[in-house]
């Protein structure tokens, strides 16, 4: 028999039942949700270009000249000029050699970690990473190794335990080969913003380990992408690392792009591998071309309209003057995702609730997502939000926590 209905009974009692609300707007500040207008601070459209209506003109023109369906994986027939366009795009704007599209972050990252990495490599990652990137490095069926959260030593330590090249400098990177030819590769693999904790990984640190130790670097930078960095290339361009630096860059197009999809850039030889071997590119129908259209509109106003990450960080740094004023458990995060800690599954939801009641649609994030005990309010702005409203949220907060 499979219990299943004791177990889901199991979740409710322990607070970790969840649950799906209904949306009936398009996304935005302001949502009409499970029939209630609220105003919306959990969502990753940071920019507000999900419902921009350039964004909108570019997906409806395209679907008068490429239909809706992409009729088959890239490797067939699918593989269009509008992917093609964007993923030209896409290398520029990173300053990478090329760029691959992926349906999904979740299937770039498994495709990428799983083409890189198998039997008799190791793949680092560090404890606070995104599912996806978990996820990528179990099935590659490397040996996996955590290290905790933005330890550049730990990580150090992992990596000096196992065999070859120890305290070596200048070895030249491995260029991807097949897998199980001979070298022993090691993968370090870490989100650029953590998804759920809002800080920073120290990218450089990480990336100056991978090159003693003759390793490769993967950020995954779905968070940053759009929203740091004075053109919005996001963690790699505010930390001034190149593809010499960081080898296997991701991004997503589903949070500051507004629209749907991922990418990962690099060198020529890692996207021709990706075409190759990457399973989650190989064996799944392409993006519909449109999405790729409305995409590369959504580049072209990440790059011209610098004042809404402008707008981003004086939201963001209202939020947690304000918050702290309150004296609300912030964590340490300067981008626009800041959690309020709140510890219990239960008080979350319920702090949670409390605010959809006042009109804040603020998601409650429990384990197994973050750590038993680390319960939280993931609270993220948009460009479009106004100063008001981040104070009215500000005294939501403290009444419900109170
Ligand atoms: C959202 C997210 C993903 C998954 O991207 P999707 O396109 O939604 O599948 C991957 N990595 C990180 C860090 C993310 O936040």
């Amino acid at each position: 028999m499979f219990d299943l209905s004791l177990k889901l009974d199991e979740r409710s009692q322990q607070g970790l039942r969840r649950s799906r609300r209904i949306v009936e707007s398009p996304q935005g500040i302001n949502l009409i949700c499970d029939g209630k207008a609220v105003v919306n601070f959990c969502s990753n459209d940071y920019l507000g270009l999900a419902n921009h209506p350039d964004v909108i003109n570019a997906f409806k023109s395209a679907s008068d000249k490429y239909g809706v369906g992409s009729g088959s994986a890239h490797l067939i027939c699918g593989h269009s000029r509008a992917h093609h366009a964007l993923e030209e795009e896409l290398a520029a704007f990173t300053g990478r050699d090329r760029a691959l599209l992926f349906s999904t972050g979740y299937m770039a990252n498994m495709g990428a970690i799983s083409a890189l990495v198998g039997r008799g490599d190791t793949v680092l990652e560090d404890r606070l990473n995104h599912a996806s990137l978990l996820d990528g490095g179990l099935l590659s069926g490397a040996r996996f190794k955590r290290y905790a959260h933005g330890d550049v030593e730990h990580l150090q330590n992992l990596l000096g335990n196992s065999e070859a090249n120890k305290n070596s400098v200048d070895i030249p990177h491995p260029s991807p080969l097949p897998k199980g030819e001979g070298i022993s590769r090691r993968l370090i693999v870490t989100d650029g913003v953590f998804s759920m904790d809002g800080d920073i990984a120290p990218v450089q640190a990480l990336s100056a380990v991978a090159k003693r130790h003759d390793a490769w670097l993967m950020v995954d930078d779905a968070h940053g992408l759009g929203v740091l960095g004075d053109n919005g290339v996001g963690i790699l361009e505010e930390l001034k690392l190149s593809q010499d630096d960081v080898q296997v860059l991701v991004g997503t197009l589903g949070k500051a792009f507004g629209t749907f999809g991922a990418f990962v850039a690099g060198s020529e030889e890692l996207i021709e591998t990706l075409i190759q071997r990457a399973r989650p590119y190989v064996y799944t129908t392409a993006l519909p071309p449109v999405i790729a259209e409305a995409t590369r509109t959504s580049l072209k106003l990440i790059q011209s309209e610098g004042w809404r990450r402008e707008k981003l960080r004086q939201l963001t740094s209202r939020f947690r003057t304000g918050a702290e004023q309150l004296g609300l458990p912030l964590m340490a995060s300067t981008s626009p995702i800041q959690p309020i800690l709140i510890g219990e599954s239960e008080q979350a939801v319920a702090v949670s609730n409390a605010l959809f009641n006042q009109g804040f649609l603020v998601s409650a994030i429990r384990p197994p997502t973050v750590p038993v005990n680390a319960a939280r309010l993931r609270v993220t702005f948009s460009a479009m939000h106004e100063e008001l409203q981040i104070d009215q949220l500000l005294d939501a907060l403290a009444k419900a926590i109170a």
